[in-house]
Parts: structure tokens; C-alpha cells; sequence
């Protein structure tokens, strides 16, 4: 039988989106019982949120002091003590999940299988590479347990409307001493995450400063949408480099992707490839990306986003 245990994202006492997401790759495995594991410090709050996910069928929880900041070392021996019941063992494709789940595959001796897009056989997965240039079929041993981040851009959250159980798992794992938490040095923001964000807003080089950069946050602020940038404005200095968005950025998928001054090289365009409407803002009629804008505006991003701002 498929079991498959995902492991809970969450972050101030809220379950990430993106394990939702997981869920629902989990679920695309036909006849998989899926459990949800919540490992922190108090796991109560969180552990509700998972049992409401449509097709769990429970919720682990692993309360531990040692467990109330998300360390890969930390998390990774009690997740392959727990996993030794499991057929599979996900994760997203986050930066949580990206740090985590290769520590949990090394432990279980396997391979990771990464950025799991879909699932063709409980043990076959299709997955991009080469800047989502090319898919390729991965496929596991069946005698192996799997261990795989899946990547949160191709899969829609999980439904609400479960009412799985929750029960406390027992882990005598012995963590690492080695590892230890020092600090947490975050930008502090009210905007809505980027990974998650239902609707971005993006600035490229052609933005041109840190100062102007103030006008791609304005828009973002009227639209209550996430901001984000392109390489070369963070190469700049415009931006911090968590608001990168692309092959060595962020992979999102958002309902609308707002790109000013971003001409679309494919390293970029890796990071919208699942978004829903992509509006492109470029004074450059022949800038690759109007080639897959859904709509463009060609013109001067600093007459044409206060138009914008105030027709909004
Ligand atoms: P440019 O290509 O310089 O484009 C600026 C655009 O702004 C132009 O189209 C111009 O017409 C327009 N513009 C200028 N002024 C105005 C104005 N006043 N009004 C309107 N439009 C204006 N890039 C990423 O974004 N993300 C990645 O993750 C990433 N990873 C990479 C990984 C590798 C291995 C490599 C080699 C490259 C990677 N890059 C990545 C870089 C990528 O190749 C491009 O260099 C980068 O995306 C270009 O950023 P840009 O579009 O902002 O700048």
C-alpha cells in the first residue's frame, strides 16, 4: 500500500501554502493514504490547520523545544525515523524543503527526487531541468522508498474541508549538537509572501535605481500584491536577493505576473512559466518578453505605471 508522509512548511504558527500544494501531489498517487507530520516547538495550531486539508487521513505531530526553528539538521533524523513506515516521503520545493529534504534522503540512503511537477506512477516522475527547457521521466526503484520535494508551482493547494486526526508520534531520534540556532536575520514586510503571492509585481534593470524601484512597490501596494525583480536588479542593488524571481530566484506561479522593465531572458522566464496573466511594461517593441505577455504595453514604465496607479 502508498504511504505517504508530507512534511508541514510553516512559519509563525501558520501551515505554508505551499503544503497544501504538496497534498496535492501527494494525492495525484492513485490509492496513497496521505499523513501530514508538523514538527515544532507547540505543533497544536498548525497540526489543526493540516487535519482540514481534503485527503489527509492524519496529522503527526513531534513537539520539541529543538524543533521550534526550522534546521534541516534538526528536522531531518526524527522525519527518517518516523519516514522507516512510510512507501514515500514529500516535501516542497521551498527553500525549507530545498535545505530539508536532501539531509532526509541521505539519512534513508536514497537519491531525492526533485521538483516532482507530475506524477505518472507511484514510483515515475516528471520533472524539469535545463531551466524547464526539457522534462524528463524520473523513475525509483520500486523497492525503494521515495523521497521527493515537489515543486509548488505546478500543483494547486489542496482543498479545505478535512477533519483528519491528530495524534503525537513518539521519536527518540538523537539531534545533532553541531547545528545550533544563533539568530534569524529576515527583512521585516506586510506585503504578501512572493513564493505564494496570488499577484506579483516585478522590476527589471530598466527600472533603473533603488530609488525608483519605489514605483513598482506602489503598484504592488494598490494591486495587494507580492513584489518581486529580475537578476540584473538585484545584481544592481535595487533589491535584497529573496525578491529574485527565475532559475536562480524564486519559481512562482501567480494568478497575475506584472513585469515592468524586464526584458524576459529565458532565465527569467523559468520563474513564471505556471503564472496565469503576464502583463509586460517595456519601451521596447521587440523585447522577448511581449513574445508571452498575455498583454503588453509598450511605452515608459515612469508615465505609464502612475497612469496605471491612478486609473486603479
Ligand atoms: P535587461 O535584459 O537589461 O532588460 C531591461 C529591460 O528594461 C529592457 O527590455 C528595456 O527595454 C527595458 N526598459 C529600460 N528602461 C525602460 C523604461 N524607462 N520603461 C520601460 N522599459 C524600460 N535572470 C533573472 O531574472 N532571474 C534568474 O533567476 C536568473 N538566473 C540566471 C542564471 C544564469 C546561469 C544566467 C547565465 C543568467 C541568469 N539570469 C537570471 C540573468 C538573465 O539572463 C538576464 O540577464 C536578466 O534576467 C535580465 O534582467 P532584466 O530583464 O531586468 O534586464
Amino acid at each position: 500500500m502508498t504511504k505517504i508522509l508530507v512534511v508541514a512548511e510553516h512559519h509563525d504558527g501558520k501551515l505554508n501554502a505551499a503544503t497544501a500544494k504538496t497534498v496535492s501531489a501527494a494525492a495525484a498517487i492513485s490509492g496513497a493514504s496521505i499523513d501530514v507530520l508538523v514538527l515544532a516547538a507547540d505543533p497544536a495550531a498548525v497540526a489543526a490547520q493540516a487535519a482540514q486539508l481534503a485527503g489527509v487521513a492524519k496529522v503527526l505531530t513531534v513537539a520539541n523545544a529543538a524543533n521550534a526553528q526550522a534546521l534541516a539538521q534538526v528536522l531531518a533524523p526524527q522525519i527518517a525515523q518516523l519516514a522507516r513506515g512510510y512507501t514515500h516521503v514529500f516535501g516542497p520545493s521551498t527553500t525549507f524543503g530545498k535545505d530539508l529534504m536532501p539531509c532526509v534522503a541521505a539519512l534513508l540512503g536514497v537519491n531525492q527526487v526533485s521538483d516532482l511537477m507530475s506524477v505518472e506512477g507511484s514510483h515515475s516522475f516528471k520533472r524539469p531541468i535545463y531551466a524547464g527547457n526539457a522534462i524528463i521521466t524520473v523513475d525509483v526503484p520500486a523497492d525503494q522508498i521515495v523521497v521527493a520535494t515537489v515543486r509548488a508551482a505546478s500543483w494547486p493547494e489542496a482543498a479545505q474541508g478535512g477533519s483528519a486526526p491528530v495524534e503525537a508520534a513518539s521519536v527518540d531520534a538523537a539531534l545533532p549538537t553541531h547545528t545550533r540556532f544563533i539568530g534569524l536575520a529576515a527583512g521585516a514586510t506586510d506585503r504578501p509572501d512572493l513564493q505564494s503571492a496570488k499577484r506579483v509585481v516585478s522590476g527589471g534593470r530598466g527600472v533603473g535605481s533603488e530609488e525608483n524601484f519605489k514605483v513598482i512597490f506602489q503598484l504592488a501596494d494598490k494591486l495587494g500584491a507580492a513584489v518581486g525583480a529580475s537578476r540584473a536588479a538585484v545584481d544592481a542593488g535595487y533589491v535584497p536577493s529573496d525578491l529574485q524571481v527565475g532559475q536562480t530566484g524564486k519559481i512562482i506561479a501567480p494568478e497575475l505576473y506584472v513585469a515592468v522593465g524586464i526584458s524576459g531572458a529565458i532565465q527569467h522566464l523559468t520563474g513564471i512559466k505556471d503564472a496565469g496573466t503576464i502583463v509586460a511594461i517595456n519601451k521596447d517593441p521587440d523585447s522577448p518578453i511581449f513574445e508571452i505577455a498575455d498583454i503588453g504595453l509598450v511605452g515608459d514604465l515612469f508615465t505609464l505605471l502612475p497612469e496605471l496607479e491612478a486609473a486603479l
